[in-house]
């Protein structure tokens, strides 16, 4: 993808170079072209101006009776008569010539009606020569005895002629011709047009045909092209061509290599080609000169400054540069925005991943409840294919209320929270396709929609089945209760009678001293011991049950209480020590005495049973505060952190005990709910193996 992209840029950009460099290079042959066109047209305007030049002197000045009548006079008489009409025809002419001369033209030649040579203004002694052969012009002018002009390459030069036919008294006598060098045509051209410089060039084999051979050397080879020569300048002969600039030089040394200079000069095209030299452009232009039949004889060459050139080129760099990085900057955004929906698409398939395995139903809904996607998890609860769903109301659809009754959608609490922005987190009853019922637990969350509205996603999952469990488990919770409540409460009555019966049988004076000591430690303590049991079940049973710990208060001293169990304990387990530090002045406080001395004794119990033999048990006793606290302490095994937490649970029992000194895990359970009931706390401090220390407190009195 990123390399499609990246071949696309290179060909935009190649095409719009390729474009821009056409666009440059047309505008830059339309310039030329208007070159060419105006160098053309100078040439054709100057030509234009001799030619009126010419005209009005030969209407006006040798087409006079007079002069024409001299003319044929010269033409028809001897020798003599003939040299005395030159004479009188040059006087006649001489300043009307003169003034043409200061015009630029510089040939005036009258020739017989047989071509001969007549009269030339320039060479008046040299005449009488046949000029058909060599000047065809003139042989034409005599035949169709009609005007004509063209540039003509003669055996003393060349130059642009004008010939007239001459006639007098209906009688055609021969004809005059004048002629305008071609430094006088530049000259011209230049007035026109100023700011450009000229160069006539010449067909070598045209000028080696006609030219005498002693003219020959008149001519130097063209410096832009090998079939032409030029006049050399460096001769001072009236009229010849300026020598060229140095710049020149170096322009023609190119166009002497250029292709199209070579080809387009042998073919006779027009045409304009820039070149440059020395960080300066130029034009040069190339306009062939045609003779009277037409035919291309020569080369008007001219050069300008061209500074278009750099307009163009400067403008064409300004466009390449600002294409190149309005495309670098499309080709970047483009890369980035790939970049982007590459990052879009994988989220977008691994969220589509992720809804597809998650075992949670999901749907999102529009702003107005319609559904427009589910996920498989959602097919499989509630029983809809996706198809069947999208565009449905949801609501309508599988929601329902308590008590299954109907609720208008702008009442659903979920529709009410996702609508204000906010999110919805509850148990829900959702209707399966079948019918069923299904309890759902569900999250709901706002979503901002493309077009601005605000729709939700709801993940929910069947909790239907964890419900029943609970249920189950409630249930089996409460026949457990019922049932250790009933068993104990049968046991009891039995065991009262048990005790009651002992009791009798110790007063049966048959008995030995042995036996009644038997029946009183053995027997008898057992059943007692069975019977603490029986009733901590009990306690337990009703607790469970929520009924709360029933309290006789009495007024008791505390002081007095504890030193009577600390000594029944020193006579009971007389390889304990018990060092007991209590107020020398009573603490009376109201509580039910029985329940809190069997808290007690629970305490010590489990001190002695926890703590080996010949170790110290402290007990002390004070008032903090509103409170009187007792600390039990002792120097046994100790309880793990972990375990102090659950210390207090029902049941439990620490797994490192020694099972001959467990009991049923239930008398610190009820010791801490007996205290509580008594608005006083019951808490452990210990550390593995370093003992235990239980620290009751109680409230006085006054602070209750
Ligand atoms: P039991 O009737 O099993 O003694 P309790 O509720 O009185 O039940 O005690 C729960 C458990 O707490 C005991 O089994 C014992 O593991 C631990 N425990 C209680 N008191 C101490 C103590 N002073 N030192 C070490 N462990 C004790």
């Amino acid at each position: 993808m990123r390399l499609a992209l990246v071949v696309i840029f290179l060909v935009v950009w190649g095409l719009g170079l390729f474009a821009l460099h056409s666009r440059w290079q047309e505008k830059q042959r339309l310039r030329l072209a208007e070159h060419t066109s105006v160098v053309a047209t100078t040439y054709r305007a100057s030509i234009a101006m001799f030619h009126l030049t010419t005209e009005t002197f030969i209407r006006q000045v040798v087409q006079r009776p007079d002069v024409l009548e001299t003319f044929a006079r010269g033409l028809r008489g001897t020798e003599a008569q003939r040299s005395q009409a030159r004479g009188e025809l040059y006087r006649r002419l001489a300043a009307a010539y003169a003034d043409l001369d200061q015009h630029g033209v510089h040939q005036l030649h009258f020739h017989s009606s047989e071509s001969h040579s007549f009269l030339r203004f320039h060479a008046p002694d040299k005449f009488g020569d046949a000029l058909s052969e060599i000047r065809p012009s003139v042989g034409m002018v005599n035949r169709d005895r009609q005007a004509i002009f063209g540039f003509e390459i003669g055996r003393f030069g060349l130059g642009f002629r004008y010939l007239y036919p001459l006639l007098y008294q209906e009688q055609h006598l021969g004809s005059v011709e004048t002629g305008v060098t071609f430094r006088a045509i530049s000259e011209a051209m230049a007035r026109i047009d100023p700011g450009r410089e000229y160069l006539l060039t010449l067909r070598r084999d045209l000028v080696e045909r006609k030219v005498f051979s002693d003219q020959r050397k008149l001519y130097i080879d063209s410096p832009v092209h090998a079939d032409f020569l030029i006049e050399d300048p460096s001769l001072k002969i009236p009229g010849a061509p300026r020598p060229a600039i140095p710049v020149l030089r170096q322009l023609n040394e190119q166009l002497r290599r250029h292709a199209e200079v070579q080809s387009g000069m042998l073919a006779g095209a027009s045409f304009s080609l820039a070149l440059s030299h020395a960080n300066d452009d130029w034009a040069v232009s190339f306009v062939p000169a045609e003779n009277i039949s037409g035919e291309n004889v020569a080369y008007l060459v001219a050069y300008s400054h061209f500074p278009v050139v750099a307009e163009l080129r400067r403008e064409y760099y300004a466009s390449f540069v600002l294409l190149s990085l309005v495309l670098a900057g499309l080709a970047g955004l483009s890369w980035r925005l790939l970049g982007a929906h590459r990052t879009l698409r994988r989220d977008a398939r691994q969220l589509q991943a992720i809804t597809e395995t998650i075992a949670d139903g999901l749907y999102v809904m529009e702003h107005g409840g319609q559904i427009s996607l589910v996920n498989p998890a959602f097919e499989n609860i509630l029983g809809y294919r996706a198809d069947e769903i999208v565009g449905r109301v949801g609501h309508d659809l599988f929601h329902v209320h308590d008590g299954g009754r109907e609720l208008p959608q702008a009442d659903c609490p979920i529709i009410q929270a996702t609508q204000k922005g906010a999110s919805y987190h509850g148990e829900e009853l959702f209707r399966h396709k079948n019918g069923q019922l299904l309890t759902v637990e569900l999250d709901c969350q706002p979503l901002n929609l493309p077009d601005g509205t605000a729709g939700s996603v709801t993940a929910f999952r069947d909790i239907s089945e964890r419900k029943a469990a609970q249920l189950r488990l409630l249930e089996s919770d409460r026949i457990k209760g019922e049932f250790i409540a009933t068993a104990s409460h049968e046991l009891r009555t039995p065991l009262t009678v048990i005790q009651g019966y002992l009791e009798l049988l110790l007063t049966n004076e048959e008995l030995s001293a042995d036996q009644v000591h038997e029946i009183e430690t053995v027997v008898y303590d057992k059943a007692l011991a069975l019977e603490r049991i029986v009733e901590d079940l009990l306690d337990v049973s009703r607790i469970e049950a929520g009924r709360p710990i029933h309290l006789d208060y009495n007024e008791v001293d505390m002081v007095r209480e504890i030193s009577t169990i600390v000594a029944q304990f020193r006579k009971e387990s007389p390889r304990h020590r018990f060092a007991l530090r209590l107020p020398e002045q009573p603490v009376v406080l109201s509580i039910d005495k029985f329940k809190i001395v069997q808290v007690l004794e629970n305490l010590l119990n489990n001190a002695v049973k926890f703590s080996p033999p010949d170790t110290e048990i402290r007990l002390s006793g004070e008032q903090v505060g509103d409170r009187f606290e007792l600390r039990i302490s002792d120097q046994g095994i100790g309880i793990l952190p972990e375990d102090q937490a659950h210390i207090f649970d029902k049941f439990h029992r620490v797994d490192n005990s020694d099972t001959a000194v467990g009991g049923f895990g239930l008398g610190l359970y009820l010791a801490k709910r007996i205290v509580e009931a008594h608005a006083g706390e019951l808490q452990v401090e210990s550390e593995l193996g370093q003992g235990a220390t239980f620290t009751l407190s109680l409230p006085l009195p006054d602070a209750s």
